[in-house]
């Protein structure tokens, strides 16, 4: 899938990831890679079934396949094939073999290869039929170096490029559905993850935290390491409710957490921030009302949800597992002072007049000053 010089650098990117992946799975694994294809081994031990699983999540990989190992030697092969046959055809009614050769010293060509295995598969399921142009199941049979694998058809795997391989992000993590699934689509572009949570207490929680908490653990089986960052925005929210125009409180609001997001962004080396925005999704996230939160970042702001349906995203929640954790009924910071009629069409000029009532810059500094994190995964 991966073309040019880089290839190299995106594949080491890869293994380390698997590795990773499979670090607490019991067993010890090895690995190897030819043709496009990283190939992990399990000790005698190993915990496959979970190993599986694990390797699923790992972005970068378009195909995932359980194989069986043979020796290099045809009757290995053949004998191997005739005890798993009926688990690699499944419920199909035809089926075909195909070859592919690593090593080309092996003394058969594929076509003989096929040949001998399709006899072998029709011996022991006289049932079956040989369709070459459009199989129910393909079985292949791969010679590698050290060994040869039988497998059926995989299955797809995480798709997109290797965490990691594409710098670092900051992704603002509320308790809510869409930041996780923005979190997980950006990783899934290469992108490291690191997460901010901004909190209200005592107005939120622990109960609230723990849940952001559990919703970044649920992202690092996708991203590996997250350092998830915890800002109190008490004394913000408290001076805004005192101090400025009730409708403009969510728009103030989420600049200061821009603000302090970039701030994080910069001093943890992120090259980008990342929000769980969608267009008209609700009142802050307005053309206009995303233009006013721009205007204080100072790295681009990545919205990969930006034109997803909330529909479509909460079929995505559920598919990484963060949805039933999102929908816990916690305060978060937004909802403790949400004003009932929100600004859609902010003005600019009266969001800076609102601000000039205020010590912007004293009030992120002793925002960040209650930065504290810990790291998942
Ligand atoms: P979500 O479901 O992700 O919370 P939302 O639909 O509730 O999104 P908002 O509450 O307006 O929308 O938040 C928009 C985005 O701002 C979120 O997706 C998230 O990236 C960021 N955000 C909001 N609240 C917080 C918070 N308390 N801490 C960190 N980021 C936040
Ligand atoms: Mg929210």
């Amino acid at each position: 899938m991966l073309k040019g010089l880089n290839r190299g650098y995106f594949n080491s990117i890869l293994e380390s990831r698997v590795k990773r992946a499979l670090k607490k799975v019991q067993g010890d694994f090895y690995y190897d890679y030819a043709q496009s294809t990283l190939c992990v081994w399990g000790s005698d031990d190993a915990d496959m079934d979970t190993a599986y699983e694990k390797v699923k999540k790992v972005f970068g990989i378009a195909t995932v396949c359980r194989g069986i190992a043979c020796e290099k030697d045809m009757e290995d092969v053949k004998q191997k094939l005739a005890e798993n046959v009926d688990d690699l055809l499944g419920n199909a009614k035809t089926f075909k073999c195909e070859a592919k050769r690593s090593d080309k010293k092996f003394p058969l060509k594929s076509p003989e290869i096929c040949a001998i295995c399709g006899g072998t598969v029709l011996e022991n399921r006289p049932d079956m039929r040989v369709d070459v142009i459009d199989p129910d199941q393909v079985i292949t049979i791969e010679i590698r170096d050290r060994k040869a694998f039988i497998h059926g058809r995989g299955e797809k795997g995480a798709g997109g490029v290797p965490v990691g391989s594409g710098g670092r992000a900051m992704l603002m993590l509320s308790g809510g559905i869409d930041s996780p699934v923005a979190g997980h689509m950006i990783a899934r572009r290469g992108a490291a993850i690191d997460a901010v949570y901004f909190e209200t207490p005592p107005y939120t929680g622990e109960a609230a935290a723990m849940k952001v908490r559990t919703l970044a653990e649920k992202l690092t089986e996708y991203c590996g390491e997250i350092y998830l960052h915890s800002v109190s925005l008490t004394e913000v929210q408290e001076t805004l409710a005192s101090t400025c125009k009730e409708k403009l409180f969510t728009l103030l609001l989420r600049r200061f957490m821009v603000r302090c997001a970039s701030k994080i962004a910069e001093k943890y080396n992120a090259g980008c921030l990342v929000t769980g925005e969608s267009l008209s999704q609700v009142a802050s996230q307005t053309m206009l009302s995303l233009a006013v939160t721009d205007a204080v970042a100072t790295l681009p702001v990545l919205r990969p949800c930006i034109g997803l349906d909330k529909e479509e995203i909460v079929v995505r929640a559920r598919e990484i597992d963060t949805f039933e954790t999102s929908i816990l009924p916690y305060e978060d910071c937004c909802t403790v002072f949400t004003p009932k009629h929100p600004d859609t069409r902010p003005d600019m000029e009266e969001i800076l007049e609102e601000e000039a009532k205020l010590d912007v810059d004293g009030l992120v500094e002793r925002a960040l000053a209650t930065d504290h994190f810990i790291r998942l995964g």
